[in-house]
């Protein structure tokens, strides 16, 4: 029985290995249902999606006999009804240019590889792109987000270490929009330990844009890691706080991935998920398809 949707615990595994036992039957009944809920809750898709996937199992009749592609399917579907709605590229559509996305969350998260996926990403749409180095607290994140501008041939605005964030974007905005860029990426201090300092930070920021350009930043698009768990939950709580958050990058689907957190992201904040990170390289940024998710949950 423990075999039975223990699977579900991995996100490549499979929702289920072994039915012997349900054949026959034509409903699953509440034990069933219980393993089916508990697997979808250790598998971070979160309580709301477990009980609304649960509801809608519990009302299936499976005429001929219960199999394992047919449970599956609905769970699929349940997952993927949830995610459609939130699935949206960035769309580089700013007038006057530059669009101007900001990036956040905390250090370690992908941020900076992240911003060079993205930077890569408009680029192969034939894009003019700058990079803003706004995480002035780290030099060495300033150094990686140079190393990475370099590789793809484009321009970063950066300051002195531990300089003035906001002046640094300020600076950007002003070089991006004199050489007639279309989007200008902001990476972004990601010290969440101190909240308040973040918080005026980013205040700061904003208003340094809100003056070249009332409509800037465009995007606020927060990164994730995926292994963090439940922990990606509570960051989309706080940086909704410090920043009007647009929209979701989660990164490192890839290896250990536990893809269900995006469920309950989906489920819990309705925020745009753009895009997904599923490796180290340049390349390893895809759209974000919720059929593909849903699979690779149910295995
Ligand atoms: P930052 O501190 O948020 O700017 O994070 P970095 O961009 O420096 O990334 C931290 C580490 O995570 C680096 O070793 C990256 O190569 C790695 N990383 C970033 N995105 C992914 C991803 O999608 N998959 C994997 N496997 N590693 C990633």
């Amino acid at each position: 029985r423990d075999k039975l949707f223990g699977g579900l615990r991995k996100t490549s595994g499979k929702l289920t290995e072994n039915l012997t036992g349900l054949v026959t039957k034509a409903k699953l009944d509440s034990a069933d249902l219980d393993e089916i809920e508990e697997a979808l809750i250790v598998s971070d898709l979160g309580p709301a999606t477990a009980s609304q996937i649960r509801e809608k199992l519990a009302s299936e009749r499976f005429e001929k006999g219960l199999d394992e592609e047919g449970v599956r399917l609905i769970v699929e579907d349940e997952i993927a009804n949830i995610l459609s709605p939130v699935a949206k590229p960035i769309e580089i559509d700013a007038f006057p240019r530059p669009q101007v996305i900001l990036v956040i969350g905390v250090n370690g998260s992908g941020k900076t590889t992240t911003i060079a996926k993205l930077a890569h990403l408009f680029l192969e749409q034939d894009y003019g792109v700058m990079l803003a180095a706004g995480d002035t607290f780290r030099a060495a994140a300033i150094g990686q987000l140079q190393v990475w501008a370099e590789r793809l041939g484009i321009k970063t605005v950066s300051g002195p270490e531990g300089g003035d964030a906001a002046g640094v974007v300020f600076d950007a905005v002003k070089q991006a929009t004199a050489e007639g860029i279309d989007v200008l990426i902001v990476d972004t201090a990601g010290r969440l330990q101190n909240k308040r300092e973040l918080m005026d930070e980013l205040a700061k920021i904003r208003r340094v844009l809100g003056r070249l350009n009332p409509e800037a930043p465009h995007d606020v698009v927060l990164v994730l890691d995926a292994t963090t768990g439940q922990n990606a939950l509570s960051q989309i709580e706080v940086f909704k706080e410090v920043a009007d958050v647009t929209g979701i990058v989660m990164t490192k689907l890839d290896g250990s991935a536990r893809g269900g957190i995006l469920v309950a992201a989906a489920k819990q904040f309705g925020l745009p998920i753009h895009a997904i990170g599923v490796g180290e390289t340049i390349d390893d940024l895809r759209p974000f398809d919720p059929r593909d998710l849903a699979r690779a949950i149910t295995g």
